[in-house]
């Protein structure tokens, strides 16, 4: 029997082995080119203005797939931040439309692409190894999902006063919406920083609340009848 069942072992790991390696492929027959931090993530560039219907509607649609899939994505909107607009035209060496996915610092296409991809069922294998969302109820504490945070140094005004009456300068910290990158959720590793400290938090209060259950038990241990 063992000698039967050897062999079947093998090549169910031959299978995998073939499998990954053809996904190997698959993913590196797509071009590479990484927007800077996206080495290990889905980059998605949209916009949320509504300008352009199809172009407004195209970038919800992506934002949807991939919270559909559970990916967590890293949205980079040029509306928000022009800066996104020149990183994306570096990137491609072009001026291009949106939105523009990268996954795993591989150019994918637009949402054409993305959407026949999906639909062939290739962008599984894409996205395997992916940080999955941390759960759509847990939005980011520091921007509620937004991405971005009011710049604390000029207060969303883009102009600091400098003292003595020295007059106005443009604030250096932010972008032209007087926004700044939430410093929680656009970078992993604070996002695990954060994570972690939710945990110790809910970890605190369930001690907490077994230390007053412990106090209250031996108190009418000691004192029957004088709590309720
Ligand atoms: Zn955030
Ligand atoms: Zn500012």
């Amino acid at each position: 029997m063992l000698s039967q069942e050897a062999p079947q072992c093998d090549g169910g790991q031959e299978e995998n082995d073939q499998e990954e390696n053809e996904r190997r492929n698959f993913v590196e027959s797509f071009q590479q080119c990484c927007p800077p931090g996206g080495e290990s993530s889905v980059v998605l560039y949209c916009t949320s203005l509504r300008g352009i219907r199809k172009t407004y509607e195209d970038c919800r649609s992506m934002q949807m797939l991939f919270r559909t899939l559970g990916i967590n994505i890293d949205e980079r909107d040029v509306s928000m931040h022009s800066g996104f607009r020149t990183e994306l035209r570096q990137l491609l060496g072009a001026p291009v439309g949106l939105p523009r996915v990268f996954i795993a610092g591989r150019f994918i296409g637009g949402a054409e692409e993305v959407r026949s991809m999906h639909e062939q069922g290739n962008l599984a294998r894409l996205l395997q190894g992916m940080v999955s969302r941390h759960g759509s109820f847990l939005a980011c504490d520091g921007c509620g999902g937004m991405r971005f945070v009011p710049c604390r140094w000029c207060r969303g005004s883009c102009k600091l006063f400098l003292v003595g009456g020295g007059g106005v300068k443009k604030c250096p910290h932010c972008n032209e919406n007087g926004i700044v990158r939430c410093p929680i959720c656009s970078s992993p590793k604070a996002v695990l920083v954060s994570r972690f400290l939710m945990f110790l938090v809910a970890l605190m209060i369930v001690m907490v609340f077994q230390v007053t259950l412990h106090i209250n038990a031996s108190h009418r241990e000691l004192y029957p009848g004088t709590l309720p």
